[in-house]
């Protein structure tokens, strides 16, 4: 089967105020199997250097793209074939609607908000879906919606061309360094 495409839109972010939440969102998107993510808002240069560095570092193919109108991006993705699916605590709950969402086997653009989002992204997304009908963050609805979309599978998912990779350890740490093509204990 194709691989499944996965970008991320993240709404308003504001330079100050989201500056350590929207880091976390896209680590975290990387983490959990997203490939790219775009932010409207405020242009923030330190957060895509933050994120190009982790990638750099860490592994895998992840992109971070600006773009200033967020119906624009919407608009030209969904007619591009991908499927939208808005994360919102009004929306219909995961647990009934992830079984269609992922047997229509389409690259996946998954909109998050940070300020009141705007109606339009309602009406522009196929579906509007809600990990418990409670207010927390975009940042867990994001992981949840990923990992019952890959059923857990993204949790094994390996990123080539690092310059670091962790040796999981029971206690303490142990860290691999690349050096000359091969990895190495720092
Ligand atoms: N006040 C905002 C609004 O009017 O939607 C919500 C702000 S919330 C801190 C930021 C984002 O987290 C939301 O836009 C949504 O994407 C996500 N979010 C929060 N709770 C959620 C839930 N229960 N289900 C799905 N997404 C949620």
């Amino acid at each position: 089967m194709a691989k499944l495409n996965i970008c991320v839109l993240r709404l308003g972010h504001r330079e100050v105020r989201d500056k350590r939440v929207t880091t976390h969102l896209f680590l975290a998107a990387r983490a959990f199997g997203a490939d790219k993510v775009i932010y409207s808002g405020r242009r923030d240069k330190k957060l895509e250097e933050r994120i190009e560095k982790v990638v750099e570092t860490w592994g895998g193919v992840f992109e971070v793209e600006y773009q200033r109108d967020w119906r624009k991006t919407v608009k030209s993705w969904g007619s591009q074939d991908w499927e939208v699916t808005h994360l919102t605590m009004y929306g219909l709950p995961i647990q009934d609607v992830i079984p269609a969402i992922r047997q229509s086997h389409k690259d996946k653009l998954v909109i998050v908000g940070g300020a009141k989002v705007h109606g339009g992204v309602f009406e522009l997304a196929d579906w509007n879906v809600s990990v418990t009908s409670q207010p927390h963050s975009e940042i867990s609805a994001l992981c949840i919606f990923l990992h019952e979309l890959f059923q857990g599978k993204e949790l094994a998912r390996t990123f080539e061309h690092a310059e670091k990779r962790i040796i999981p350890q029971a206690k303490g740490k142990k860290v691999m360094r690349r050096e000359s093509g091969k990895f190495c204990l720092n």
